[in-house]
């Protein structure tokens, strides 16, 4: 039987460290580290995603400042609320919740938020610190996926890492900390060709596609750890619906460690969020992330 790697234990130590390092940044400057969300619309997903990302941000002592804006925003005035927040000295991190209804342009809005304040990382400032190893903000996602890997591996060096999806919020940026962790990486995707044999040959496997059931247990070899990103939402035995990863993890016993979905990097993400909040913080008021 392979481990499960519990991301909810993890994700909530993590977020005990952040609490600590929140009251000690409140001691040192008479400051509390503060968070955006900038909401705009009905998605009911990102919805329960921010009530998520808030209720965090209470957990570790921070504050957390809500614009709730209607779908109907022009890009315009959406920017005019980012520059705010930008200029606006209390405000750390500046998160816009994804996706943005149509008729917005999602690219021209995160790279209006301030690189240092842009806790997700997506701003592409902190793209290119990310892949010339600099110590710029790095996406949440890949963040916890590394942290999960490093509480079963030791030693990344030469290992064998395959990425499945190359998103620029997973994919991309999960493959290159793994590469500055010094594994020999292959980052791929929809149009890989013979797939499956490019997994056998991973020591970790990284999925995050969007696909239900893609990684089967004959793709992945025996001792391999596998960190499965997908969420997925499918009908369920009792008719309502419910949420799977991208690997079939009941055939994975040979694998050595596997995350499940719910439990696995899902929650992992919300403590990045809060870290990099923190790390923010630290590099307005500290001059320095560490
Ligand atoms: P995306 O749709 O932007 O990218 C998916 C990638 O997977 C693409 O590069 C595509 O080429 C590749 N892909 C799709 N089908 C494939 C196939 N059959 N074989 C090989 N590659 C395939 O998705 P994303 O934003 O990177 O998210 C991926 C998944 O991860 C989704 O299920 C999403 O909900 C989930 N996700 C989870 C978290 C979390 O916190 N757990 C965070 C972000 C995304």
């Amino acid at each position: 039987m392979a481990r499960l790697i519990d991301g909810k234990a993890i994700a909530a130590d993590l977020l005990d460290r952040v609490a600590v390092d929140v009251a000690a940044f409140r001691t040192r400057h008479g400051i509390v580290p503060t968070l955006a969300v900038v909401l705009v619309g009905d998605d009911p997903a990102s919805h329960v995603y921010v009530a998520r990302k808030l209720a965090a941000t209470r957990r570790t002592g921070m504050t957390s400042i809500e614009r709730r804006l209607p779908a109907d925003i022009d890009q315009a005035a959406l920017l005019a609320q980012i520059d705010a927040l930008n200029a606006d000295a209390a405000v750390h991190g500046i998160l816009v919740q994804l996706p943005l209804p149509a008729g917005l342009d999602p690219a021209a809005i995160l790279d209006r938020v301030a690189p240092d304040k842009d806790v997700d990382g997506f701003h592409p400032v902190n793209v290119g610190r990310l892949s010339i190893g600099g110590s710029g903000l790095v996406p949440c996602t890949p963040l916890g996926c590394i942290h999960l890997l490093e509480t079963v591996i030791d030693d990344f060096r030469g290992l064998k890492a395959v990425v499945i999806g190359k998103s620029n919020i997973v994919g991309k940026p999960v493959s290159l900390l793994l590469l500055e962790k010094e594994c020999t990486v292959t980052v791929t995707h929809i149009n890989t060709r013979n797939l499956p044999a490019i997994v056998c040959t991973a020591d970790i496997v990284i999925v995050a596609a969007g696909r239900p059931g893609l990684v089967r247990g004959g793709w992945v070899r025996p001792g391999a750890v596998v960190i499965d990103v997908g969420i997925n939402r499918v009908p369920g035995i009792d008719g309502r619906s419910r949420i799977v990863g991208d690997a079939v993890t009941h055939e994975l016993d040979h694998a050595a460690a596997v995350t499940p979905v719910p439990g696995g990097v899902g929650p992992m993400t919300v403590a990045y969020l809060l870290a990099n909040t923190m790390r923010a913080a630290r590099m307005a008021h500290d001059g320095n992330g560490t």
